[in-house]
């Protein structure tokens, strides 16, 4: 399974776990399914009325009963699933991993994308892993964003990520960087003329 995730739904994502962080965002994916194995994820919805706690999120039953029969609604556009963050900082990191009830949450044909952001040790470009996760830092934060799916044999797996977006703002991020500091390194010199 890959998931293709826009440059809209990958600053929701992150910004909806920043927003909450230390405590926990739940929200809902926009998109549609293109193929049997691909998912394309335009938009990602977080939940304000979602019950956070460090170490888990609830949905609030009505007002996620309104919100889906809304959203049933809309044109091109489906529920293709569900996202939550992860926490952590300083010695309790935050693990990707699904979590007991996360499991127990999944349902056939839904895609379940886990935002784990931590404190950031040191900055490190937007990349893949073999594990088919994303990672990568934006500010203080480090982030690893995980897509989770029910097999054939109801089996959870994590799905191959692809973000083409994130991986060249990473690019874009570090030559900005080079431009500003000889930049600033032109300005100092002629500064000392
Ligand atoms: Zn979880």
């Amino acid at each position: 399974m890959e998931v293709y995730i826009s440059s809209n739904a990958f600053w929701a994502l992150l910004i909806s776990a920043i927003e909450v962080y230390k405590r926990e965002c739940f929200g809902l994916l926009l998109g549609y399914r293109d193929h049997p194995n691909l998912y394309i994820l335009e938009h990602a919805i977080s939940y304000q009325t979602a019950n956070r706690r460090h170490t888990s999120v609830e949905k609030n039953g009505r007002a996620s009963r309104r919100m889906e029969k809304f959203l049933a609604n809309l044109p091109h556009l489906s529920v293709i699933g569900d996202f939550h963050s992860h926490t952590g900082w300083g010695d309790l990191k935050g693990v990707g991993n699904l979590s007991t009830q996360d499991l127990v949450d999944m349902i056939p044909g839904n895609l379940y994308m886990i935002i784990v952001a931590n404190d950031k040790r040191r900055a490190s470009t937007w990349q893949y892993h073999g594990d088919g996760t994303l990672s990568g830092t934006v500010d203080d934060y480090h982030f690893r964003i995980g897509g989770y799916y029910l097999d054939d044999y109801l089996r959870a797996k994590r799905a191959n990520i692809f973000c083409p977006y994130a991986i060249g703002f990473s690019a874009k991020e570090s030559q900005q960087k080079i431009l500003t500091r000889s930049a600033s390194a032109q300005r100092w010199s002629r500064s000392k003329r």
